[in-house]
């Protein structure tokens, strides 16, 4: 065999979540399989993520005594997805999910803890959870992963703390409540000098938390069952021969190299959250392409959707939303380089508002951050710059932080010289800054607070669900997500539409085929994760829904290229 030309049985594009956890699981069903990734470093938007995963009647979940029928969990997505519920998909994800999380457990080095306290999004949506629903990885060790650390990407910067992932829930809650808490000042103080040691030691953060630990152990477990990992090769095209797919051609520094593969092709590269030409095309409020800020690494800029359509593949641009929206500030850093901040823990808190230009509220900060971007899409007038502000007090950014600017005792004020952190000692000083309309923002502020101080927001109901309040300060009374803004100085952060990655995406079936424009699968292709288009309609009715499918998906590409299915 030259190596210019390879055999596998399985070639995946893409070592995010959906590609390992399919290479993962054809690798233990006995195929050969080869995964190529673009970039030098394993893990895309996954290695970034929270790391949360949407697996509803998971193990963990039974374990703990949490028993849903399969119906409750229908019916919350069938009044969630409204017209676009996929009952055979659906099914597919329900039934496929919880052994998904099985087979790793007993299979494999990914190991996962629970989220048995985590609400679905839309409380007051029939059907909707209130726990047990939602899985993540197991903290891990970097040094576990020997030499294939070098092929794992590094946690995003922009939500790590000197480099180092925390992780949301009680490892958060500890940064958070480290000036007044004893053991969490030691618990910070436990993390932080290990993680400086792992800096000088390797350079690198090692405890591996979220989305870089689901990475880790994936990665270690393709590793361990013989799969070749091959970084730096990024696939360019399809091999088909008479209608079917048989391989990849990837380009390396030194030459193509032909991958061929036997059963099939999975493609996993990640959507296209940073493809100007198709976001122009899809993306609402989007004219030129680039009014989006994308979270994803640039590398997500399309190349499986590319690669689908090469072989007939269809994008299926029918969901109600073509992106999975985040709010985004805009982080600048050293010598031009920005940022983007994903805004997910800061504007549920209580003493935080978001508003627009006017300098009126328009949405309860405290639902999910889809619901915060498409609430501001619809708010903005027409010809206007889709953007808002999270503005809070003095207090607020001390105790909790705005953005990318960190709660006490982390120094905050550079961010305000480097024009990110508006200030002012009024609301109308701050406003003047933020170009907001100032009396708009006074007799916004002025009536927030007449309801806040009593705990309520009559408004826009912030504290009623119990996502909100899972979302706010527990320890806050009486509403965890509400207190007045009454004493400045006053901070604002501008807040734009971007995004967690893409919804948009390939058409498949419920085993992961890749469908032609006469909905017949393409004989040999398969697309999981960001590549195929979302089985949520293009809604966001849960933390967790973009990683939950794609590990449940590539698991079922996996098994279907494996004939297990
Ligand atoms: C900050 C942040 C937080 C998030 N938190 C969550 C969360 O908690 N829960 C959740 O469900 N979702 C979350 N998301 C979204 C989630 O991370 C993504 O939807 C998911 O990781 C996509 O997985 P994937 O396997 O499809 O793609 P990715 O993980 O992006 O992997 C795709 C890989 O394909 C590679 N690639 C691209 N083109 C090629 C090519 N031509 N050849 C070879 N390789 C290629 C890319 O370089 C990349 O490494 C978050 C996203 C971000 C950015």
């Amino acid at each position: 065999m030259s190596e210019t030309s390879l055999d596998y049985d399985l070639v995946v594009v893409g070592s995010g979540a959906a590609g390992l956890s399919a290479a993962v699981t054809a690798a233990h069903h006995g195929l050969k399989v080869c995964v190529v990734e673009k970039e030098d470093a394993m893990g895309g938007a996954t290695a970034w993520s929270g790391g949360w995963m949407w697996i509803p009647r998971n193990p963990l979940a039974q374990r703990a005594g949490i028993h849903e029928d399969i119906e409750t969990i229908r019916t919350y997505l069938r009044h969630e997805l409204g017209e676009r519920y996929d009952a055979t998909r659906i099914d597919a994800f329900l039934e496929a999910a919880p052994q998904m999380v099985s087979f790793f457990e007993a299979h494999t080095v990914l190991q996962f803890a629970d989220g048995n306290a985590i609400a679905d999004i839309h409380g007051d949506t029939p059907g909707a959870g209130t726990g047990g629903r939602s899985v993540i990885a197991a903290p891990y060790d970097g040094r576990a992963l020997g030499d294939t650390l070098h092929k794992l990407r590094r946690t995003m910067p922009d939500t790590a703390f000197l480099g180092m992932p925390i992780q949301a829930g009680p490892d958060l809650m500890a940064f958070l409540t480290c000036t007044c808490s004893l053991r969490s000042a030691l618990h910070v103080g436990r993390r932080v000098s290990r993680h400086l040691w792992d800096l000088v030691r390797h350079g690198r953060a090692m405890q591996l938390v979220n989305g870089v630990a689901l990475i880790g152990r994936l990665a270690k477990s393709a590793v361990d069952l013989g799969v070749d990992l091959r970084v730096s090769s990024p696939a360019r095209h399809l091999l088909i021969d008479n209608g079917q797919v048989r391989g990849v051609i990837v380009e390396t520094s030194k030459a193509e190299v032909t991958l061929k593969a036997r059963r099939g092709v999975v493609l996993a590269a990640g959507g296209f959250p940073n493809d100007e030409q198709r976001r122009k095309q899809l993306f609402p409020r989007t004219p030129t392409g680039r009014e989006h800020w994308a979270l994803p690494p640039e590398s997500a800029n399309g190349d499986g959707l590319t690669l689908g359509e090469s072989a007939g593949g269809l994008v299926d641009t029918s969901l109600y939303s073509p992106v999975a929206w985040a709010p985004v500030s805009r982080v600048p850093y050293a010598e031009g380089h920005e940022g983007h901040f994903p805004h997910i823990i800061d504007r549920g808190k209580p003493g935080v508002i978001g508003v627009l230009a006017n300098g009126q509220r328009f949405v309860n900060e405290a639902h999910g951050y889809y619901d915060y971007v498409d609430a501001m899409l619809k708010a903005v007038p027409d010809g206007e710059e889709v953007a808002s502000w999270l503005v809070c007090t003095h207090r607020f950014q001390r105790r909790y932080g705005l953005g990318i600017t960190r709660p006490a005792p982390v120094p905050f004020r550079h961010w305000i010289r480097k024009g990110y952190l508006k200030a002012g000692r009024t609301l109308e000083e701050l406003a003047a800054q933020c170009g907001i309309d100032p009396q708009g923002l006074r007799r916004t502020v002025d009536e927030y607070n007449v309801h806040a101080r009593q705990g309520e927001d009559p408004a826009f109901g912030r504290g009623s669900t119990p996502y909100n309040r899972k979302q706010g300060d527990p320890t806050h009374r009486p509403n965890p997500c509400v207190a007045p803004l009454d004493e400045g100085p006053f901070y604002a952060v501008k807040v734009v539409p971007g995004s967690f990655g893409t919804f948009a995406g390939l058409k498949t079936n419920h085993h992961a085929q890749v469908l032609d424009a006469a909905s017949i699968p393409i004989p040999g292709l398969y697309a999981a994760g960001t590549d195929m288009a979302s089985i949520m309609g293009g809604y966001y009715p849960a933390g967790g829904i973009n990683l939950g499918p794609a590990m449940t998906f590539g698991y079922i590409a996996g098994l279907h290229v494996a004939g297990q299915r």
